[in-house]
């Protein structure tokens, strides 16, 4: 199974947050939550989880910079 990212700096935020979490989707829907809600101030709600989960990638997407 191909591994999915999340970028942080695709979220809409105001911290300029640079991380990148890849891993297998569940695993990075989970850790993107928890960043979402402990990082940057989001509550933890199924609209959040569905947020996260529209913004997931193939992970060799990814570019650096
Ligand atoms: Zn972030």
């Amino acid at each position: 199974m191909a591994r999915l990212m999340a970028d942080c700096r695709r979220f809409p935020s105001e911290s300029n947050c640079s991380l990148v979490i890849i891993g297998d989707e569940d695993e990075v829907l989970r850790a993107a939550s928890e960043h979402a809600v402990s990082v940057h101030g989001h509550e933890d709600t199924p609209e959040l989880r569905d947020e996260v989960r529209g913004m997931l990638e193939p992970a060799d997407a990814y570019t650096p910079g």
